[in-house]
């Protein structure tokens, strides 16, 4: 019998569905991620064939030596910066992450975070609860909106893609973009410009939304002398990974009201917050929940359950990274 384990409880039919193909599945019972060191322990314990694992679980070396008859760890995720590719490679160690068709719900979660950041939801919010609402008032809480703005998206993948569409036809904005490869399909649907260096999309842009993988190319891509070039009426979205951010760079640019604000879904150091993010105004925070609607967890249960059974069966996962 095949083992799978899990390293911790996942949303969907994922364990049901590799139970009915016969494997027998381990899941943790952690409530907060696994340790390298939990991890260790768990795989210690038995023989594992492949590892369903967490954005949040960091997979290299020490696993490996760990677990060397586990073949297969497959991300629940898109993104995989946890992984060890070189590693994984050497050891000839399958990797896959979860990457289909799905991402309406994140781009929806970008727009929520922008909508949100513009129109002062979130304080608007407290302001009413707090009992302060004395009537009408056309200075209160004033706001920008989408329409006619320009907006930079920055990596036009998938995701990217999604919400240059959704910003394009629901809302009326001219979109611009910076990516290393052209979309002709944002040209075509959505009249998208493409500029051929990201300092200049961020000096045009009264939006930026970030949507690249994190890698060693994309590290800090948004530090000091890039915010620097953006309008101080702009708005910075960035539901990609933390570290494309310079984090420390973001605070400051915002206490010092070099850009109008940001919304963050993705953290440089998360779960630890940079210093006096929490303290500022002009931003909003979500905890890593772009992907948190119950249809984007459950086809993400479904693809990393295909993942596993189509390299327990000797296939090619539709996902593999490596
Ligand atoms: P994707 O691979 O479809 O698109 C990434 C795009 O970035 C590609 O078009 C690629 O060409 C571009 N790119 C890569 N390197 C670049 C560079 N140096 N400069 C400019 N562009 C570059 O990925 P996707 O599915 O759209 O996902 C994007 C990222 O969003 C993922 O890698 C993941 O980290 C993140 N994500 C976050 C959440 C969340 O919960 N917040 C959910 C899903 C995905």
């Amino acid at each position: 019998m095949k083992n799978i384990f899990i390293t911790r409880q996942i949303p969907g039919n994922a364990v049901k569905t590799l139970e009915e193909k016969g494997y027998s599945v381990t899941v943790g019972k952690y409530k907060t991620p696994i340790t390298e060191r939990e991890l260790i322990k768990e795989l210690k314990k038995k023989k594992y064939d492949a590892v369903i694992t967490l954005l949040t679980d960091k997979i290299g070396t020490n696993i490996f030596d760990a677990s060397p008859e586990t073949k297969l760890f497959s991300n629940y995720s898109v993104g995989y910066d946890n992984f060890d590719i070189v590693e994984a490679k050497k050891r000839n160690v399958t990797l896959t992450n979860v990457s289909g068709n799905y991402v309406e719900g994140v781009a929806e979660h970008t727009i929520a975070l922008l909508l949100t950041l513009m129109s002062h939801i979130v304080e608007a919010d407290s302001f009413v609860r707090k009992g302060k609402y004395k009537g009408w008032d056309p200075m209160l809480f004033i706001g920008d909106n989408i329409a006619n703005k320009t907006i930079a998206i920055i990596g036009t993948g998938r995701i990217g893609g999604k919400v240059a569409h959704k910003l394009y036809l629901g809302f009326g904005a001219k979109i611009i973009y910076y990516d290393v490869v052209k979309n002709e399909s944002i040209e075509k649907d959505c009249n998208a410009t493409f500029v051929n260096s990201i300092d200049k999309a961020l000096a045009m842009a009264d939006i930026v939304s970030i949507h690249v993988p994190l890698l060693p190319t994309t590290h800090h891509m948004i530090n000091k002398a890039r915010l620097n070039k953006m309008k101080p009426s702009a708005y910075l979205i960035n539901t990609s990974r933390g570290a494309v951010i310079d984090e420390k760079a973001l605070v400051n640019a915002l206490k010092n009201n070099e850009i109008k604000g940001a919304g963050l879904d993705v953290y440089e150091f998360e779960p630890k917050l940079t210093k006096g993010l929490t303290k500022l105004s002009n931003i909003i925070l979500s905890p890593h929940i772009a992907s948190a609607q119950i249809e984007t967890r459950n086809e993400m249960s479904r693809l990393v359950a295909e993942n596993v059974i189509d390299f327990l069966e000797g296939k090619i996962p539709k996902n593999k990274i490596s």
